[in-house]
């Protein structure tokens, strides 16, 4: 789904051809295309008669239940001994997507933010369904005057985060991603690897200050008046295990995690927070246990770094949870402290694995009842009551991308079925998203 590209690229008059071919053939279809509403996966009601000032959400991605006792094994000599697994409630919950028993990152992370289950690769709109765009987490604590912020270590607009702070058909739609954050959605905290989508020139010109590295971030003063963007590097940040030197001078995620707490520890009505732990998946999907182990370590580390934070207060909710299990991963064996376990791997890529989740704090018992990553929207959200008195940041495109998204869906439909053959090489041919 790229309505814009589309309607950027191609002559008027062959667009025009194409959308009365597509208005046609939605006459004629219309069981194909009509919009239909996607059913909560969950039966669970998680309710609560109250509510967490602060909502921090912590996903790992690629993050199954074999990757964090592999970690506890390399840390601690056994198992079970993370910081996140001393949460006193925990579940495992299903992750597969509206087209897919296994999930990617991109759906993964929209039926969490949203509560709905979407097709793999679309970020925050309703695929299957109308095309609208569904409200997220971060939009929907922003309307109830929260502050909030999106944290990874994969490039900002990378699928996770963007499911929270975008609305796009395609996660490879890097530039549309963008444009969502700073324009649309606003994070008042976006940390990650940079470029992407993303450059210091349009983040400054939206009105964010910018930090390029540990030291500008640090050195960022609470509290946060305005909004702030992290561009840390021009793609992902270094993995954990490689490469000491590529950490010299960009911040690891606890250090993003602490950064991030202290300017928005103030703020008047809470804040709600996303952070990922991207690349645990990207060594899954390279079957790269050291790698695995070290970036798992480092989430737990921004764990901590949250929890130390909150166990001081008690009006914060925290969840741990992944977006998919990457690998298929299984220990074999222990091999103590400071030595990487013994480990098979059954793929290299996603699985429908049940993943962990862990809670501490407000509302945490509800985490019990989680048994779908739709119910983390339904737990983030327990307890908000009242009317939103914070009306979104700006109305700013936001029609005029909505008619754009219906034309280009009519479009779509047109080329597709004009040359489905085409459409499903090409799909073939595509790498599987990381
Ligand atoms: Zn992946």
């Amino acid at each position: 789904m790229k309505p814009k590209p589309v309607t950027g690229k191609l002559p008027p008059l062959f667009v025009a051809t194409l959308a009365m071919v597509g208005v046609a053939l939605h006459v004629l279809l219309p069981q194909t295309i009509t919009a239909r509403a996607i059913a909560p996966a969950s039966s669970a009601v998680i309710t609560s008669t109250v509510a967490p000032r602060n909502v921090i959400l912590f996903i790992g991605d690629g993050m199954g239940a074999e990757q964090v006792r592999a970690a506890g094994m390399y840390q601690n000599g056994s198992a079970g001994t993370l910081v996140m697994e001393s949460f006193p409630y925990s579940s495992t919950m299903t992750t597969y997507s509206a087209d897919s028993a296994i999930t990617d990152s991109a759906a993964g992370a929209t039926a969490m933010a949203t509560g709905q289950k979407v097709k793999n690769g679309v970020l925050s709109v309703a695929i299957p369904g109308d095309g609208s765009e569904l409200e997220t987490l971060l939009e929907r604590f922003h309307r109830y005057c929260k502050r909030a912020g999106l944290v990874t270590t994969t490039y900002a607009t990378h699928a996770t985060p963007a499911a929270f702070g975008a609305h796009e058909g395609s996660r490879a739609d890097t530039t549309y991603i963008a444009a969502d954050y700073l324009t649309q959605t606003k994070p008042d905290v976006l940390f990650g690897g940079g470029a992407n989508g993303l450059s210091p020139v349009n983040a400054a010109a939206a009105g964010y200050t910018v930090v390029l590295n540990r030291a500008e971030m640090q050195a960022l003063a609470p509290p946060l008046t305005g909004r702030v963007s992290g561009q840390f590097g021009v793609t992902h940040l270094p993995y954990e295990y490689d490469d000491a030197s590529g950490y010299a001078t960009l911040p690891h995620l606890s250090e993003m995690v602490s950064a991030t707490l202290r300017l928005l520890e103030n703020a008047p009505n809470g804040f709600f927070l996303m952070v990922e732990g991207g690349r645990i998946d990207h060594a899954g999907h390279d079957n790269n246990i050291a790698r695995n182990v070290f970036e798992t370590l480092e989430f737990d580390h921004a764990v901590e770094v949250a929890y130390t934070w909150a166990s001081a207060r008690t009006d914060t909710l925290i969840i741990v949870t992944a977006d998919h299990e990457t690998g298929g991963l299984t220990v074999i064996a222990n091999n103590g402290a400071g030595n990487f376990p013994t480990v098979t791997w059954a793929s290299t890529g996603h699985t429908a694995t049940p993943v962990p989740v862990y809670a501490w704090g407000v509302n945490a018992e509800l985490a019990a009842q989680v048994t779908d990553n739709t119910d983390i929207h339904a737990l983030a959200l327990a307890g908000l009551t009242g009317t939103p008195a914070c009306t979104p940041g700006s109305t700013r495109l936001v029609t005029l991308r909505s008619d754009t998204r219906q034309i280009g869906q009519l479009i779509l439909v047109s080329v597709t079925i004009g040359v489905g053959a085409y459409s499903l090489l090409e799909a073939r041919s595509r790498p599987v998203p990381r």
